[in-house]
């Protein structure tokens, strides 16, 4: 095990900074609403989003996959189901991450569905107005989790290409989420709910959560007043009809 583990490892895209005290900026490239609209395609390597957060999520150029990373390791799954490490010159169109250092932790038990969950987690912000990062480790009683389809040019809007997205649930499965709450105020840049993506503890098995059942989990959250961003620097972003 150690050994197929450390030759994984060799291929495999790892954040190489060290969360510092106090170093909590969100850096985003692109926005939720230009891949809404359509912007499939970024410039942006994994290599260089490693650089600014060791846990996050997103997605692949070409719609081609579910992305998240904890740990400093960076996972694709994609629409077989299948789960993949991410090379670095691989290109994101839509990204999230930040060096993650929970600023509050605590376990969670019970019988709570993402509403549940959701009350939950509002009830630890400080506040309305600022985002936070979060991770939860533990067992999930049921889960629903998604990858899109890689979708062909000319790219249909995100609402047509999810159509296509693959859907799988498990029961009782060990693993890791993470992801972002943001403000509804930030609503075009991010998700304003909590935006979770899943990878089981065998790391065979994971996407974007739509649905979930908590069993007994620790949850960290981690606000982030400062954030960065980086938008898009193609021709697709520039066209782009791009509405909130
Ligand atoms: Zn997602």
């Amino acid at each position: 095990m150690r050994i197929g583990a450390a030759a994984v490892a060799a291929c495999m895209l790892v954040w190489g900074g060290a969360a510092r005290a106090g170093e909590d900026t969100i850096f985003q490239y692109s926005t939720i609403d230009a891949l809404v609209a359509g912007v499939y395609d970024g410039e942006m390597t994994f290599a260089e989003l490693a650089r600014h957060g060791d846990l996050g999520l997103g997605t692949f150029n070409a719609l081609d996959g579910e992305m998240l990373a904890f740990d400093g390791v960076f996972w694709r799954i994609t629409h077989d189901g299948k789960v993949h490490a991410v090379p670095p010159e691989a290109l994101t169109p839509f990204a999230t991450v930040t060096p993650f250092e929970a600023d509050t932790s605590f376990a969670l038990e019970g019988d709570l569905d993402m509403t549940a969950l959701a009350a939950l987690l509002d009830s630890h912000l400080a506040d309305r107005n600022t985002p936070v990062a979060v991770r939860i480790d533990g067992i999930f009683t049921a889960l629903t989790i998604r990858a899109p389809e890689r979708q062909q040019k000319p790219y249909p809007g995100l609402a047509e290409a999810l159509k296509s997205q693959n859907t799988w649930q498990h029961d009782d499965i060990e693993g890791t989420m993470v992801g972002f709450w943001f403000p509804a105020w930030m609503a075009s840049l991010d998700p304003p709910v909590w935006h979770l993506h899943f990878l089981s503890a065998d790391q065979t098995v994971g996407g974007h959560v739509l649905a979930l059942e908590i069993g007994a989990v620790t949850v960290g959250l981690d606000p982030s007043p400062d954030m960065a961003l980086v938008l898009p620097r193609t021709q697709a972003f520039a066209d782009a009809e791009i509405s909130p």
